[in-house]
């Protein structure tokens, strides 16, 4: 089945898509870019996906290149073409195509927007064997809260946590305490069976998933707290977990080698899991 990729109004053949040299993305990562997971046809979170995009762009002063009626279309569009059942679609805005120089073009430059769909394996409700997590140093810049495609730190980060034999990395700031995954935001469950997150500010991306699952919690009527937490204090949770439109929820079992709790995944993770597939299953199926 031919597969298929949005580039800047056309439906092209994903293996030929391609973008103009000097687009502003591949040249200065002047762009950013959202991931919306798809389960069983459907999407989930559209409508927070596309409010943080157009967040994304008005913090860089990137013009939106299409409606928001027009997205949800060729959104659409590209899921049908793609049969897409389970996976992601994945959307991306840079500034556009211009002679390279630092600062904004002058002259008025159209925004460049592609759009791709990834198939993964269908997201069951069972939290499986858990993960592995290594720390590094967060060394981004301060203002993560823009999803920009600039990631080479989130990159090394996670290729560090790779080699190490671990799936994610946790970033650890100055003072010692985790902002987030690499790709992912990160939860701990504390002794006291307090949910702890990070607070939202310009240290880490407001995560879709995040949001979604604090409203699940409080309809769990569990006690969530956002505040820094150090990895000291992870490691001596009773659980944590990681959140992202991809993962969903899924259970930290190690950390730096040491275990979490009792070393499997916990109680609240898997509820909290079951929960969020629950809530993937609203909607209507695009494909
Ligand atoms: N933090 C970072 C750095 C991310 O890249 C992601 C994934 N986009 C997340 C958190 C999770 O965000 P979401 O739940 O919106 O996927």
């Amino acid at each position: 089945m031919a597969r298929y990729a949005y580039v800047n109004g056309r439906y092209v053949d994903h293996r030929q898509a391609s973008v103009h040299i000097e687009d502003r993305g591949y040249q200065l990562a002047d762009g950013v870019y959202e991931v919306v997971g798809v389960r069983d046809g459907k999407l989930i979170d559209e409508t927070p996906h596309l409010d943080r995009l157009d967040r994304s762009l008005k913090e860089l002063r990137i013009a939106a290149p299409v409606s928001r009626k027009t997205l949800g279309f060729i959104i659409r569009e590209l899921m049908r073409r793609n049969r897409l059942r389970d996976g992601l679609v994945y959307m991306q805005v840079t500034r556009g195509v211009a002679r390279r120089d630092h600062a904004f073009p002058t002259a008025p430059v159209k925004p460049a927007l592609v759009l791709t769909t990834k198939n993964t394996k269908h997201l069951v409700a069972d939290v499986g064997p858990g993960i592995a997590i290594k720390s590094q140093p967060d060394i981004r810049w301060e203002r993560c809260d823009i999803k920009t495609v600039a990631l080479l730190p989130n990159v090394l980060a996670k290729q560090a946590a790779r080699e190490s034999g671990a799936y994610e990395a946790w970033l650890i700031d100055s003072v010692g305490c985790i902002t987030e995954g690499a790709s992912t935001n990160a939860w701990i469950v504390t002794k006291e069976g307090e949910l702890v997150t990070r607070q939202t500010d310009n240290g880490i991306l407001a995560g879709i998933t995040r949001g979604t699952l604090k409203s699940i919690a409080d309809t769990l009527q569990l006690k969530l707290v956002e505040r820094p937490f150090s990895l000291a204090e992870a490691k001596q949770a009773r659980e944590a977990f990681i959140t992202s439109a991809t993962s969903f929820v899924t259970p930290v079992v190690k950390i730096d080698g040491d275990p979490v709790g009792d070393g499997k995944p916990g109680p609240t993770a898997r509820r909290l899991r079951e929960e969020y597939v629950r809530f993937s299953e609203a909607g209507e199926a695009v494909v």
